[in-house]
């Protein structure tokens, strides 16, 4: 379950554990002043992009490994890539 922190009008900060569903808690633990949902510690992958790895080379992240070149990552990626695009049109 992740954990939400709230900080409420007074400056109390505290930690919720909620579900993803529940409604957002609206007031303080502490001093039952509103409150507001700040960081949700969820285990989310690393930034909201799109990684591919390349398993045959200890799932390297292509996308972000600072030792490829340009050149290197587009010939790994392009026959994934266009596999992505059949997909999409099949
Ligand atoms: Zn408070």
């Amino acid at each position: 379950m992740p954990i939400y922190e709230y900080r409420c009008e007074n400056g109390h900060l505290f930690e919720a554990y909620q579900h993803i569903i529940d409604p957002p808690l609206e007031k303080c633990k502490e001093c039952e002043a509103s409150a507001k949902r700040c960081i949700s510690r969820v285990n989310l992958p690393r930034g909201a992009g799109v990684y591919f790895f390349d398993r045959e080379h200890g799932n390297r992240d292509i996308l972000h490994d600072p030792t490829l070149s340009d050149s290197e990552r587009s010939s790994i990626l392009s026959p994934v890539l266009n596999d992505l695009q059949k997909n999409r049109g099949g």
